[in-house]
């Protein structure tokens, strides 16, 4: 079971059904759609049909539509252009491509005479040479073949573009009509940016988190405010190498990380990770050692790009990845830095409760928590304390239960809220930890409980709980306090002559006719009658023995059992004194 999760971009490679599919099976927690490719529709289209197959397979896939924001590209080129160093060129706004002349999104007169102006990720280098109106003249200094809608780079320079493009506010409208889970806002520089992407949402009615791209050299120096402001960060290390000088790009991702795991939001390490299998097979030693390292680092979430969008296997890209990913997480050396990474407790109770989890859990040797969250907020504040066993969120937000998909170490569940009380919400939600596959029935589990605002008088607000986690095997009603736990023996003619020593009788149809044998044998009732002075509920409780009715029990014979005569419970196994 991992704990970090994948993030991939889908793109022609990967856009099927089929393929959709092998990448959840593959690990991936998270659909990344990048908006500076392809058209609006085809991401609604795509959103829903991720939605579906995760349906059809039980999981929890989130959607992160990604907006370009203030991006500048090179104009569509009917055929790509060689640059030659030293060569001269003028840039304009607009499609122009001529002779000398190419066109881009945006004027780019805020440069200066020595500024540099990078093309496709830096491959391509010029200087500004001269600034004559909305022209930019510059000197290729080391040249390439350009492609059109290639990314243009203007290290350090204040464009003037506004942060949410006219394209980008059509895109958050279309995010906003098809409830996508995450936006990832590109370029953004300070907090006020991050507020602007929010803003653009709200005016489309939706309320949607954003995860802010670092990828500029403001954005490094704002990661506060930014952190502060955001629902998620990502270390957009494809642009960044390009803004900021490369070698600087492996400290702040280690910078970031740390911020975002103090603040509590998601980070997400992205680009390059496993960049040669776009073609290859196997990834190169140095990829394998960055995926690792990022894990190592605390990363909540690793992400691959052209290796799912536009590469040659994109499910071989993801087991390789999870692949990866595991083996580190099963590691001395991981352990030892996730427990090093513990921040100090927050200033909210939640906090305080979340970090007494991590460590309740460890000392009472649990097999999981239980986060039971409404919105979220909790399920985050337990996986800030990066406890060492699995983390189950349980809420009754199909939503919710999506975007928690990107948090390091949950396994989100869906649990409705609606009809149950606090008490059975918590033995419930424990339940969940054995659906889950993560315990066994009859595992110690702690259970910590947010805001139930759902409940009438929920005192489960902040409640933190060590709790056992047992498979329900039915519910009826309790006749007879107490708890038992014995192998089940059917007793329908009320015949208990062979009835081992504490057996847990069970009565398939209402009985009232008279036991015989031997009748001190018995350590528990289970039984389908209603009444409570019916026979059964009568012996039971003259034997002083726990008894459930109302409930017909289905196992095989000999099956031992727990009877919760007090919750009106058959628990699978013994878990009586556990
Ligand atoms: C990046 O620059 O690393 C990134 C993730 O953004 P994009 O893929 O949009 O360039």
């Amino acid at each position: 079971m991992r704990r970090a999760k994948v993030v991939c971009t889908l793109g022609p490679a990967s856009e099927d059904r089929e393929t959709i599919r092998g990448l959840i099976e593959a690990g991936m927690s998270v659909a990344r759609l990048n908006a500076s490719h392809g058209s609006t529709e085809g991401r609604a289209t795509l959103i829903e049909r991720v939605r579906e197959v995760a349906a059809e397979l039980g999981r929890p896939v989130a959607t992160m539509v990604d907006i370009p924001g203030p991006e500048v590209r090179t104009a569509p080129l009917s055929e790509p252009v060689e640059l030659a160093a030293g060569s001269r060129l003028r840039l304009v706004e607009g499609d122009t491509h001529d002779d000398g002349l190419l066109g881009v999104s945006t004027s780019l007169s805020g440069a200066e005479p020595g500024d540099r102006v990078l093309f496709d990720d830096g491959r391509i280098e010029t200087t500004v040479e001269a600034v004559d109106g909305d022209a930019v003249a510059v000197t290729v200094d080391s040249g390439g073949r350009l492609d059109g809608r290639t990314g243009v780079n203007v290290p350090g320079v204040d464009l003037g573009l506004a942060p949410v493009t006219e394209a980008d506010r059509r895109e958050l409208e279309m995010a906003a009509a098809a409830a996508a889970d995450f936006v990832a806002a590109s370029f953004v520089g300070d907090a006020g940016d991050v507020y602007a992407v929010t803003e653009a949402i709200e005016s489309f009615g939706a309320d949607l988190p954003v995860v802010a791209k670092i990828e500029r050299a403001d954005a490094v120096a704002n990661i506060e405010p930014i952190v502060a402001a955001s629902d998620g960060v990502m270390v957009a290390r494809g642009d960044l190498g390009v803004e900021c000088p490369l070698e600087r790009v492996p400290l702040i991702q280690k910078r970031v990380i740390r911020r975002a795991g103090e603040a509590g939001i998601p980070v997400i390490t992205a680009t390059e990770m496993l960049d040669s299998m776009a073609h290859e097979r196997r990834p190169t030693r140095a990829e394998a050692s960055d995926v690792a390292n990022a894990v190592l680092d605390g990363t909540d979430a690793v992400m691959l790009s052209g290796e799912t969008a536009v590469g040659d296997h994109p499910v071989r890209v993801v087991e390789t990845m999870t692949r990866i990913v595991g083996d580190v997480e099963a590691s001395e050396e991981y352990a030892a830095s996730r427990d090093r990474r513990v921040p100090a407790a927050g200033d909210t109770r939640t906090d305080a409760l979340a970090r007494a989890a991590r460590y309740l859990a460890r000392d009472v040797d649990a097999t999981a928590v239980v986060a039971v969250t409404e919105s979220g907020y909790t399920g985050r504040k337990v996986a800030k304390y990066r406890p060492t066993v699995p983390v189950v969120a349980v809420t009754p937000d199909e939503a919710v239960r999506r975007r928690l998909s990107l948090t390091w170490g949950l396994y989100p569940r869906r649990l409705p809220f609606v009809e149950a009380g606090p008490a059975e919400l918590v033995e419930r939600s424990a339940t969940e930890t054995v659906a889950a596959g993560v315990a066994e029935s009859g595992d110690t589990v702690v259970v910590l409980a947010g805001m139930m605002t759902d409940l009438e008088g929920a005192n489960t607000t902040n409640t933190l709980k060590v709790h056992l986690a047992a498979e329900v095997l039915a519910s009826g009603r309790g006749m007879s306090a107490g708890r038992a736990a014995g192998p089940t023996v059917r007793a329908t003619e009320g015949d208990l002559t062979d009835c081992p020593d504490g057996a847990v009788v069970v009565l398939g149809e209402p009985f009232d006719g008279e036991f015989t044998g031997e009748l001190s044998a018995v350590g528990a009732i289970v039984a389908a009658d209603r009444g409570t002075t019916s026979l059964p509920a009568v012996v039971a409780r003259e034997l002083g023995v726990p008894m459930v009715g109302d409930v017909v029990l289905d196992v095989p014979e000999g099956t031992v059992v727990t009877v919760d005569g007090d919750r009106g419970v058959v628990y699978e196994s013994d878990i009586v004194g556990r």
